[in-house]
């Protein structure tokens, strides 16, 4: 039997290394019984001391925890890449995967979530180089949809300038000039000019 801490600090059962069980209750003769942490699933064990009593009901298509997680992570992680447009994508990803396992993962071997080695259990060690540069290309997508398209010649740039907000936090202009004959732009405003 296999069991591990939940990020929230709750004692978990794996089972057949994908299957995740929260604890339910122990019984006067001392059975636990677990259920699958999917809601609404009906799979549950009964354990004694560590050994495996029984195992009753059926899991659901997505109760596999390799699943979970890595629909969980890449929705995290995109959501996270464009509510902090400056972190870079893999920082963004590497750290979803260490919250996500349920072992501590320290920054120092971040490296090594990119070969699978990180541990037996969990979303790491089934990440493949493969998957995390698919989480990543999701990740950069999820902002190419929030932030403009790059500017591919000068005058792409004078309008992509004209069309964005350019007030200060005290609504006062911030674009000075955006002049697109002699491709000046310069950003400043009255009061710093003033100064
Ligand atoms: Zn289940």
């Amino acid at each position: 039997m296999e069991f591990v801490i939940s990020k929230r600090g709750k004692k978990m059962l794996i089972f057949e290394s994908k299957f995740k069980y929260v604890f339910g209750y122990t019984s006067q003769t001392n059975v636990t019984r677990w259920r699958c942490f999917m809601k609404n699933c009906p799979a549950i064990i009964l354990e004694k001391e560590k050994v495996l009593l029984e195992t009753k009901g059926d899991h659901g298509d997505n109760c596999s925890v390799k699943n979970i997680d890595r629909q969980k992570l890449a929705t995290t992680c995109k959501r996270k890449a464009v509510e902090d447009i400056c972190q870079r994508p893999r920082k963004i990803i590497l750290g979803e995967i260490q919250l996500l396992n349920l072992y501590n993962i320290s920054p120092n071997n971040w490296n090594n979530c990119f070969l699978g080695e990180i541990n037996a259990f969990g979303v790491s060690s089934t990440m493949t180089r493969n998957d995390i540069s698919a989480l990543r290309k999701c990740v950069y997508r999820a902002r190419r949809q929030f932030l403009p398209t790059n500017p591919t010649c000068i005058a792409d740039i004078h309008s992509a300038v004209s069309s964005v907000n350019t007030l200060t936090t005290n609504d006062e202009e911030f674009l000075l000039l955006n002049d697109d004959i002699s491709n000046i732009i310069i950003f400043s405003c009255n009061t710093n000019l003033k100064m």
